[in-house]
């Protein structure tokens, strides 16, 4: 179909479904940014991209609000990434509040703006809700919003995967049927949560591998550049912060630019340790800066795959 990005800025590229890289044996780099929560100039964020892409990143992936909060964000962010900056992006969907009808208008717009990723997820529930209960009209679990955009055949889908568990599973084994269910559904590729202990992700990848998941396992990282936001974090998600790392930060935490020093030598030494370890990509969560990601991304030798033809043509 002829896109609004193509429209709008001559941009004769095509479109890259991001299952089309590791079809032919790329390497893919992306980063991930979020909208910002209050309305006005996404300037600042433009501009933060506009910095990550020397970097010749293979996608950026937007996230979208928790409760669905910046949902319209995600799409106009997404659309400027791709139609102005010329970069493939992942924008991020949830069920969170949502039916399917919701669902298919957010698709809808996706496809009328050119984009063709997407990363499908459950969301975590509303704003001082416990659990998450199934929203009227629309899914209870990614898998069926996974199969619901499969059944459009027009997206390349990613899921979210947890190499330590997802925190409401009763065991690792079931969280892995259940990410099956996802990559059953229709999903291409998987992006994990973030973890600081590389074996984490090393365990899942055999579990994967042994429960029949075929599809790439893309490492998330995030890069420590603040004490209080470690802790923040992994309270969220459950991640293991090894003593070593969580010792030093706290020993250093009133000078920030000793924690963010030591919080980009880790993340350098965990990507080398993963690329030395075979992965297929790498996936930064850059909280919207560009400065730590650069200094990582310039220690890096990244695989030679990783500068594909799709990027020589840009
Ligand atoms: C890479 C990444 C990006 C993210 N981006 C966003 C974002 O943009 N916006 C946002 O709000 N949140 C985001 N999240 C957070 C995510 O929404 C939460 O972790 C959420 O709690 C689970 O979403 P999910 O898609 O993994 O859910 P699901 O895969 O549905 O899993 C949720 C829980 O239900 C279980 N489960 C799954 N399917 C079934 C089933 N059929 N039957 C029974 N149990 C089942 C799982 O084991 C798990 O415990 C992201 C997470 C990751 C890792």
């Amino acid at each position: 179909m002829t896109t609004l990005a193509v429209v709008k800025n001559g941009n004769k590229e095509k479109n890259v479904k991001i299952r089309e890289l590791f079809q032919k044996n790329r390497f893919s780099l992306s980063f991930e940014i979020f909208p910002p929560k209050r309305e006005g100039n996404l300037e600042p964020l433009y501009r933060t991209v506009g910095e990550l892409l020397p970097c010749r990143p293979s996608f950026i992936s937007v996230t979208y609000g928790a409760g669905g909060s910046t949902r319209h964000k995600t799409v106009e962010i997404s659309e400027h990434i791709k139609s102005e900056l010329r970069q493939e992006v992942l924008a991020h969907l949830t069920c969170v509040e949502s039916t399917r009808r919701d669902i298919d208008t957010i698709l809808g717009e996706l496809t009328d703006r050119g984009i063709e990723n997407v990363l499908a997820l459950r969301g975590d529930p509303p704003k001082g809700e416990e659990t998450f209960v199934r929203p009227e009209g629309g899914f209870g679990y990614a898998n069926e919003l996974v199969e619901f955009i499969h059944g459009m055949n027009r997206f390349c889908i990613g899921v979210a995967g947890y190499p330590e568990g997802h925190p409401e599973a009763p065991s690792l084994e079931k969280d892995l049927e259940n990410l099956k269910r996802k990559v059953d559904a229709g999903a291409d590729f998987v992006i994990t949560q973030l973890f600081f202990v590389n074996d984490h992700y090393y365990r899942f990848r055999d579990r994967a591998l042994g429960a029949g998941i075929g599809v790439p396992l893309i490492p998330g990282i995030f890069p420590v550049f603040n004490f209080g936001q470690i802790a923040r974090m992994t309270a969220l998600c459950g991640a293991e912060i090894p003593s070593r790392l969580f010792e030093k930060l706290d020993r250093i935490s009133e000078k920030p630019e000793e924690v963010e020093k030591y919080g980009i030598d880790y993340a350098i030494r965990q990507t080398d340790d993963l690329l030395e370890n075979g992965i297929p990509g790498i996936h930064y969560y850059s909280m919207n800066r560009s400065d730590h990601i650069l200094r990582i991304f310039r220690s890096l030798s990244l695989p030679e795959r990783f500068s594909g033809e799709e990027k020589e043509s840009r």
